[in-house]
């Protein structure tokens, strides 16, 4: 019997939990680890920015999609990956052992990169999370009462220029 940990439940995570518990034998347990308890449709999160969409429409809340399917679910961020132990540590210290590790985590967001830019602090909007794309929206608002001249475009290094037009 194996266990198969997958670290991180957005667009690659979700579906490689689903698909590996329809294709392994019963006896092989699954546990998804994801460092916020909820599932994000990310491509939706232009639409939250503009008021197109609120949060719930785009999110789901992922242990019941999970538990449902026989697949176990931690709502905990991974803090250190032991390699050579096959060992999780979460934020909160406790541990999962796994005997294969699929790593889904996603993008580390750049803003450092640029000084002056990121929504926390920084002097731009983001769509990249849909918590980014709330903060967003709250300051769309107050620019449509005040209408001037918007600059959208992608960070450098970014892999994904689409979502700014
Ligand atoms: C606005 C926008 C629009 C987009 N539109 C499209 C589109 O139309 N078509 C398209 O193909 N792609 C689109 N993309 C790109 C697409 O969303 C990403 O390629 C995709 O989400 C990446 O999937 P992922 O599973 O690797 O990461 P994500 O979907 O970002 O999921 C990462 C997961 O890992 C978790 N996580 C992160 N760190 C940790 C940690 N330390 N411990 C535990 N869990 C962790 C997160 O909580 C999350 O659950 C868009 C992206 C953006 C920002």
């Amino acid at each position: 019997m194996a266990h198969i940990v997958i670290m991180g439940a957005g667009i690659g995570g979700m579906p490689a939990a689903y698909e590996m518990r329809a294709t392994l034998p019963a006896e092989h347990r699954i546990t998804v680890v994801s460092a916020v308890d909820y599932f994000q449709f990310t491509p939706s999160n232009p639409w939250v920015a503009v008021g197109w969409r609120d949060r719930e429409s785009i999110t789901l809340p992922i242990a019941p999609l999970l538990e449902k399917k026989g697949i176990a679910f931690i709502a905990k961020p991974v803090t250190i990956i032991d390699a050579e132990a096959n060992q999780l540590t979460l934020k909160d210290g406790q541990t999962v052992d796994y005997d294969y590790l699929v790593i889904t985590t996603g993008p580390k967001l750049f803003f450092d990169e640029v000084p002056g830019s990121g929504p926390h602090g920084g002097h731009t909007h983001s769509v990249c999370t849909v918590d980014h794309a709330l903060g967003f929206f709250k300051d769309y608002e107050e620019f449509l009462k005040y209408p001037g001249t918007v600059v959208i475009g992608a960070m450098p290094f970014a892999s994904c220029f689409c979502p700014a037009y």
